[in-house]
């Protein structure tokens, strides 16, 4: 398998330290508010990613962090009133739920940051004791970037930026290329903290947001492990302190692959919670489309090409995703044997950098293929779709209930006399008993999930 890796800047063939054991990271959701499809770009990417690993044979243990203590947790938990277990343990629930809903299979196992505490303070003091890290005048410790000479190589940052700023020093979590100096490893307790904090030996105070993944990961995967990935802004500053820290403290290679996806941007900027440009899945789900859909247009690319996010494109790709669900309806219930024709270029495909917009054509081609049995057929789809999660597996021949389908007729004569609000009441109750309904030139078309 060829992965494009960030810290080298190519492509290079993926081999696992520890014979067909993967050990693979990704830096998971900040619980302050519900994930915005963007973030999803980032763990269906991943999940693609591991879904891949394992489909050619790779046994692969997946890490993702839940950070349940940084700026943002604490700023909004306290605007909100509530404690910060509480506040986050509710986002933290939204989050597998759309998980779910994504089709984004579990990690191996979930971190959250406040179960960590300890683990990022013996790493502090690692670095204190070796030097890397100092205690600045406000009581925060602080890495020195300037005693890791490698510091920047992730992101090429010049190293007369660093020079510039070396000394200068950076508390906020999050902060741009130009900012680049020493980072926060440990925050001293101040009064918009409230009641967050830890008494340790660091003194009383909270961890920085890089040191939790950098405890985190080695404490789970061990000081050197395979894969690491995110979004592309989490490169910097995020990635390249996670090196300094994790280096620093255990004198050991820290990654051998870095992947990061592309943005998903809406009108050519960066979805993001600070720009206010964002949707949630909960956006989707209200406009009666498939969230798989959304997972199928952002395979429709491959993850480092940054893709536009328009109403528009959802709803196309929705359409063919129900051609395809129709497809392979069509196909009958008799499994029979994966086509290894197309399963070996389907291999191919994903081996080249995970080029999923390769795969998914290898899918169109066995549905249609009428020189191949149905059963092969069928069973060849159920087989990519371990990779591309696109519910094949669970697509039921609906069966209507008679309640439903009374609905779905009354509806259907509310519309035809342009009754629109009665429409959309009857839809909502159609959906409340789990049936989708969507009109078509041929009458309405009923699915279940
Ligand atoms: P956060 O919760 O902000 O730490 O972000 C979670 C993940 O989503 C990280 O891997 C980010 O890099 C990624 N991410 C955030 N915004 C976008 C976006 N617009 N497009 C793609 N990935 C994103
Ligand atoms: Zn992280």
């Amino acid at each position: 398998m060829k992965l494009y890796n960030t810290l080298t800047k190519k492509e290079e063939e993926f081999k696992p330290i520890n014979g067909n054991k993967v050990g693979m990271y990704t830096c998971g959701p900040t619980v302050y508010n519900f994930p915005h499809i963007g973030n999803y770009r980032a763990y269906i990417f991943g999940d693609v990613l591991k879904r891949a690993l394992v489909y050619v044979g790779y046994d692969v243990n997946h890490i993702m962090n839940i950070t349940d203590i940084d700026d943002k947790t604490i700023r909004d938990s306290k605007a909100t009133g509530k404690s910060l277990k509480e506040f986050t343990e509710y986002y933290t629930n939204e989050f597998f739920k759309d998980r779910d809903i994504l089709n984004i299979l579990p990690a191996t196992k979930y971190t959250k940051a406040t179960d960590y505490v300890k683990e990022m303070v013996v790493m502090i003091e690692k670095l204190l004791e070796k030097g890397f890290a100092y205690k600045g005048e406000d009581g925060s410790i602080y890495f020195s970037i300037k005693k890791f000479p490698k510091y920047g190589e992730l992101n090429n940052l010049s190293l007369d930026a660093l020079k510039e700023n070396a000394g200068g020093r950076i508390i906020k979590d999050e902060y741009e290329k130009d900012d680049a100096r020493d980072f926060a490893l440990w925050k001293m307790w101040d009064e918009s903290d409230g009641d967050v904090f830890w008494e340790t030996s660091l003194g009383k105070g909270r961890p920085g947001w890089h040191i939790e993944c950098s405890a985190m990961s080695t404490k789970e995967l061990g000081n050197h492990f395979d894969i690491h990935t995110g979004g592309i802004d989490n490169m910097f500053p995020h990635h390249e302190n996670e090196i300094a820290q994790s280096e620093c403290a255990t004198g050991e290679h820290f990654v051998n692959y870095w992947m990061h996806n592309a943005w998903l941007l809406v009108d050519g900027k960066k979805m993001s919670k600070s720009l206010g440009n964002f949707y949630t899945l909960r956006d989707i789900i209200e406009k009666n489309i498939n969230p798989l859909a959304f997972r199928y247009l952002m395979l429709m690319a491959s993850y480092r090409t940054p893709i536009n996010f328009t109403w528009e494109a959802l709803v196309g790709t929705e359409t063919a995703l129900k051609r395809l669900y129709n497809l392979f309806l069509e196909l009958g219930e008799d499994t029979g044997t994966v086509n290894e024709e197309y399963k070996n270029k389907f291999k191919e495909y994903l081996a080249n950098d995970l080029d999923t917009p390769r795969a998914l054509t290898v899918l169109w081609d066995v549905i249609k293929d009428e020189k191949v049995p149905n059963a092969d057929r069928r069973a060849t789809v159920l087989d990519l779709d371990q990779v591309l999660g696109l519910g094949f597996s669970t697509l039921k021949k609906t069966i209507i209930p008679e309640e439903v389908q009374k609905l779905i007729d009354e509806r259907e004569s509310a519309r035809i006399t342009k009754d629109f609000n009665r429409s959309d009441e009857l839809r909502k109750k159609i959906n409340d008993l789990g049936f989708e309904v969507k009109d078509a030139p041929g009458g309405p078309l009923v699915y279940s999930h």
